[in-house]
């Protein structure tokens, strides 16, 4: 056995006990190197602990992408700016930079029609703050508030909204879609109350604020939440046509043009003809 191999015949052990899984992987290739090339000690060292560091780096942001649950696809650089005049790209990447509201726990308001691209630039800036380094909850409203009010039930209902108090930002979509009547709401409002000044909310809701006492379950609840979540807000209304229905208009109008180009124009026949 060669003095190399005595002196490392230990360090996978030694190096997967301190959990240091990029060092583990990587250091025959860059020790070879650093011999080839005469680093000194440190340099070695640095190196190592550099790529181990980026390495976690990388990991924990693939663990809050995945806790995040975010509609898949939708990306920043997917999404057409020009569809929605009011809301400019450089507002959205301050947004998606997070410091200037997430820290002061501040919410982000989003409201319009159906097809109009509020789940998708939410999705988009949730995405890019968890890539920034913030951990972020993607839900739609029914389903955490349904989650809420088991936990209601089952008198953990604190606990579970200190649960989320993990995540900087909390990002609630379709709001309206809550009815009072299917089940009791106040656990919502639990919620915004917890989260106040402290931690990020972000809505998307079709109807504005004039509609949400179907929300929540008495008129006096829904003003101090609204209240509660306009306090520190940035508010985007985002009054445009359904994209959806925008892109079939289109396609429908390709489909036309291009049946209409298909068929032989009475021109053509009569030039064929001369
Ligand atoms: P909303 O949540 O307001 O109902 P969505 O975000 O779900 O609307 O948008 C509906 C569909 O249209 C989605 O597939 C979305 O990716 C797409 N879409 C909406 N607006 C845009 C846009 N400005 N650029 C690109 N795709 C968009
Ligand atoms: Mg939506």
């Amino acid at each position: 056995m060669s003095r190399i191999e005595v002196d490392t015949a230990r360090l996978p052990l030694l190096l997967g006990e301190l959990r240091l899984p990029a060092i583990s992987r990587l250091w025959p290739e860059i020790a070879e190197r650093s011999d080839r090339e005469g680093w000194p000690a440190a340099r070695l060292l640095a190196t190592l602990a550099e790529l181990e560091t980026a390495e976690r780096g990388r990991r924990r942001i693939e663990r809050h992408l995945a806790e995040a649950r975010l509609p898949p696809d939708k990306t920043l650089d997917g999404f057409d700016f020009a569809q929605v005049p009011m809301l400019s790209r450089a507002r959205v990447a301050a947004l998606a930079s997070g410091d200037a509201w997430l820290n002061k726990g501040a919410n982000l308001l989003l409201f319009g029609p159906p097809g109009s691209g509020k789940t998708h630039i939410s999705a988009a800036i949730g995405r890019a703050l968890v890539e920034n380094g913030y951990r972020v909850l993607f839900a739609r409203t029914t389903d955490l508030v349904q989650r809420l009010q088991t936990a209601r039930q089952a008198l953990t209902l604190e606990a579970a909204i200190a649960r989320l108090d993990r995540y900087d930002l909390l990002m609630l979509d379709d709001l309206s879609y809550v009815r009072k009547d299917q089940a009791e709401t106040s656990v919502l409002f639990e919620l915004i109350s917890s989260r106040y000044e402290r931690r990020s909310i972000l809505i998307t809701a079709n109807q504005p604020f004039a509609e949400w006492n179907t929300v929540f379950p008495d008129p006096a609840m829904t003003i101090a939440a609204i209240d509660r979540l306009v306090h520190h807000a940035v508010v985007i209304e985002m009054n445009v046509q359904s994209y959806r229905q925008r892109s079939a208009t289109l396609r429908k109008g390709r489909t036309a043009a291009a049946a209409h180009s298909a068929k032989p124009q009475p021109e053509t026949v009569a030039d064929d003809a001369t």
